[in-house]
């Protein structure tokens, strides 16, 4: 059992956050008090997390397809594809 070390509740330890300080201390905190901390509720945050990671893996996809194009079919494929990358790094964190 953990507790959490702002409003001292009991949490489940699949419930239970670590949030670091800005000094670069580490607490065990609640949902709420991660809520009341950060100014962003914890679905919100990790949403936005996960929607990161995701972006992370569709530019790392275009550019590996970019990387192939240039390879396979000249420089004007590769031209290409970065701009296509760009336009989906760009589109996927205005959608954030
Ligand atoms: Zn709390």
């Amino acid at each position: 059992m953990l507790n959490c070390s702002e409003c001292g509740r009991t949490l489940e330890e699949k419930d239970a956050l670590v949030h670091t300080t800005e000094d670069g201390e580490k607490k065990v905190i609640c949902q709420e008090c991660f809520k009341e901390l950060t100014g962003v509720d914890y679905q919100t945050f990790a949403l936005r997390k996960e929607n990161a990671k995701q972006t992370f893996i569709a530019v790392l996809f275009c550019l590996a397809c970019t990387a192939y194009a240039w390879y396979d079919k000249g420089w004007m494929w590769g031209v290409g594809g970065i701009i296509l990358t760009t336009l989906v790094y760009l589109f996927s964190s205005k959608a954030r």
